[in-house]
């Protein structure tokens, strides 16, 4: 995490050009007569043992890119590239039978800890589960991991025969953890892994999600609408808009100095944490547009307060401008962008949800 700066380490996973249209199906013949595109072109890299924070209002695409890592969707186009026995494998090209392997390796935590846990399952079965469906059958083995697992995530072992119902939302949230690590994952997508809890729960959930990486040296893909959160858990940050990537870098340079329009916007919207620090909220005009007919040129023009005649025709790449920072705008060597300091600890507050 961002003690760690591990982005030098090699790459885990890298996406390439991924794209996810969901057909829009009308009539009696369920005639498709366009496509929503949920993620349109996304280029990125998580490197081993890193946090990378995936950032967006609603209907930004950043929940559809971590099913698509995860493989619970076919991809449209594009590829998804692991590091398995030091070489990249084309996840996008092997048939589903062969992704065994990989989902031994990858797990999720979800958004939401009261409709993510099945409440006619014990904690043991839940935590268990993912043992069971990959080949362990020795009761006394599982019930020795899940007791394991269970402490790790700050849980009584004594409660592993309770159900859901009996648990706070923050301990269900453990819970979704211990099960999440239960087959010693290299990668976890956490799905706004706090955004259903209440504040001053989200900062300790964060802190055990740092500790057991720490101990575990997994990566981490944070999906988040909160930037606030977000700083906290992560190395660098990929800020998504109407299913594109539009800027990445480092945590500290993505707040100080944003290069994207917006990203300002959003920063600007973090609630002031220094009640002397002066800064304008940045209040976007309109709504994200459909992702089933995008805006020509830069997809934020409409919404851009910089936005010039180029930006209205031309689609502006995610490019390199720094080492480690890339970012998709026309303008982006010549603005003078507002930051502010990343939040302390324990504060959140960015508005969106997504
Ligand atoms: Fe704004 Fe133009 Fe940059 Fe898009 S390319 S973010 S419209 S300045």
């Amino acid at each position: 995490m961002s003690e760690s700066t591990p982005s030098d380490r090699p790459i885990l996973l890298e996406a390439s050009g991924l794209k996810k249209y969901f057909p829009i199906q009308r009539g009696l013949f369920r005639r498709t007569v366009g496509y929503v595109r949920a993620v349109d072109g996304v280029d990125l890299a998580i490197h081993e043992g890193e946090t990378l924070g995936l950032v967006g209002e609603s209907g930004s695409g950043k929940t559809t890119v971590g099913r698509l890592i995860l493989r619970a969707l076919d991809v449209t186009a594009g590829t998804i590239r692991y590091r398995r026995d030091g070489r990249l494998i084309d996840l996008t090209a092997l048939p589903r039978r062969a992704l065994r392997e990989y989902r031994r390796e990858v797990s999720i935590i979800f958004q939401d800890p009261y409709s993510s846990l099945d409440p006619r399952m014990t904690v043991l079965d839940i935590v268990a589960e993912p043992l069971r469906i990959h080949g362990v059958k020795d009761e006394e083995e599982i019930r020795a991991r899940v007791r394991e697992l269970l402490q790790l995530v700050g849980l009584r072992v004594q409660h592993m025969n309770r159900y859901p119902y009996a648990f706070s939302g923050g301990q269900r949230q453990r819970i979704g953890i211990a099960r999440a690590l239960a087959l010693r994952p290299r990668l976890i997508v956490c799905d706004e892994p706090v955004s259903a809890l209440d504040v001053s729960i989200q900062a300790q959930v964060l802190n055990l999600l740092r500790a057991l990486q720490r101990q575990f040296g997994m990566a981490y893909l944070f999906i988040s609408h909160d930037l606030a959160v977000v700083s906290h858990v992560s190395s660098r940050v990929a800020v998504m808009y109407l299913g594109t990537i539009v800027e990445t870098a480092p945590v500290e340079a993505l707040y100080t100095e944003p290069r994207h329009p917006y990203t300002e916007a959003l920063l600007s919207a973090i609630p002031r944490s220094d009640p002397d620090e002066r800064r304008t909220r940045i209040v976007l005009p309109g709504d994200v547009p459909n992702p089933a007919s995008p805006p020509p040129g830069c997809r934020f023009h409409p919404r851009c307060r910089y936005a010039r005649e180029i930006c209205r025709s031309e689609v502006p790449r995610l490019r390199e401008i720094a080492p480690g920072r890339q970012v998709a705008c026309h303008l982006a060597e010549e603005l003078h962008l507002v930051g502010i300091q990343p939040p302390a600890a324990g504060g959140s507050g960015a508005e969106g949800r997504g």
